[in-house]
């Protein structure tokens, strides 16, 4: 906080350096207490059909309520548990209390709904994670095919490591999906080596396709290539009605962003379950009219 005090000529000064690396460290420190204090909760973003306008799926994103701090970014603190290893008792709490609540959303009578959870790196050199997703679906009594495991590109491990790994979870019954696509530097080969179903097409890409015609050609050659390799595509981070319609004709399956709904709590999601589903028949009529 002292730091905004400090005349913009000083910000590469040592003191400022330092304080950066002190908070850090503190941070870390925090986030060693913060599992055992409860304070992750995890926060679900409704994934829509483009085809049926029904909400199919969530992802499940983990929020940390700091007792002084307030809120602090997954952004922020997720390197950081990655880096000290706390991703992976956090990793298992954050699977775990997904696979339950998609299970508790069943027993309420909800529609069917998956969840999809973000994995890091480090739970990917975990020796036992498949072992652990396995005991994890067990014991939540959820159906395997109601989660999504999202990995990154910029995980690459060893080819034939990953594609051996991504089999072993498969075999489980679950499905696996590759987040932020097109913003990694690997090679696109790997889409014919990993049993994944399914491509989320990053929000960078998504922002500006109406305005962009580099980033409409990307995004119209993700989903074509998708489809060729028979693959599900999701659009994150749509916000605009002009991005969805660009979407839609170019023949995506599902939108995740902030147009049709914020992450939201669970009891969010049951409680307004009806009027979400109320809130994207608007939008897609809207849309109808529109074209
Ligand atoms: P991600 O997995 O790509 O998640 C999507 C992010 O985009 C989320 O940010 C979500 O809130 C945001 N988003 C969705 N729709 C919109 C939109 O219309 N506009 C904008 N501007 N943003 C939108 P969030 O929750 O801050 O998470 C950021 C990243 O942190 C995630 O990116 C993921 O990489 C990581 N993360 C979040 N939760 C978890 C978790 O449970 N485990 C792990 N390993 N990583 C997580
Ligand atoms: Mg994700
Ligand atoms: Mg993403
Ligand atoms: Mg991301």
């Amino acid at each position: 906080r002292e730091s905004r005090q400090i005349p913009q000529r000083f910000l590469f000064y040592k003191p400022y350096m330092s304080k950066g690396i002190a908070e850090r460290i503190l941070l870390e420190q925090d986030l060693h207490n913060a599992l055992a204090n409860n304070e992750f909760y995890l926060d679900y973003q409704p994934q829509v059909n483009l085809k049926s306008g029904a909400i199919e799926s969530v992802e499940a994103l983990v929020r940390w309520q700091h007792p002084n701090r307030g809120f602090v970014s997954p952004e922020i603190f997720i390197p950081i548990a990655e880096e000290c290893g706390l991703i992976i008792p956090l990793g298992k709490w954050i699977l775990e209390t997904a696979c339950q609540q998609a299970k508790q959303w069943e027993e309420q009578g909800l529609p069917p709904i998956k969840v999809a959870v973000n994995l890091s790196l480090g739970q990917l050199f975990q020796q036992d994670l498949v072992e652990m997703v396995g005991e994890i679906l067990q014991r939540s009594k959820l159906d395997a095919h109601y989660l999504q495991l999202e990995i990154t590109e910029s995980m690459t491990m060893n080819i034939d490591q990953m594609t051996q790994l991504l089999h072993e979870l498969k075999a489980l019954g679950i499905q696996i999906a590759v987040d932020d696509f097109g913003t990694g530097y690997s090679s696109l080969s790997y889409l014919k080596d990993f049993p994944i179903d399914c491509l989320k097409i990053d929000r960078t890409f998504v922002r500006n396709v109406q305005h962009n015609p580099n980033d409409e050609a990307l995004v119209s050659m993700i989903i074509s290539m998708a489809k060729h390799l028979r693959l599900k595509v999701v659009a994150e981070g749509i916000e605009e009605v002009e991005q969805l319609s660009f979407l839609m004709e170019g023949g995506c399956d599902y939108i995740q962003g902030y147009l049709f709904s914020r992450p939201i709590s669970p009891q969010q999601i049951s409680e307004t379950f009806h009027d979400l589903h109320h809130h994207v028949d608007e939008v897609l009529t809207q849309l109808q009219y529109k074209e």
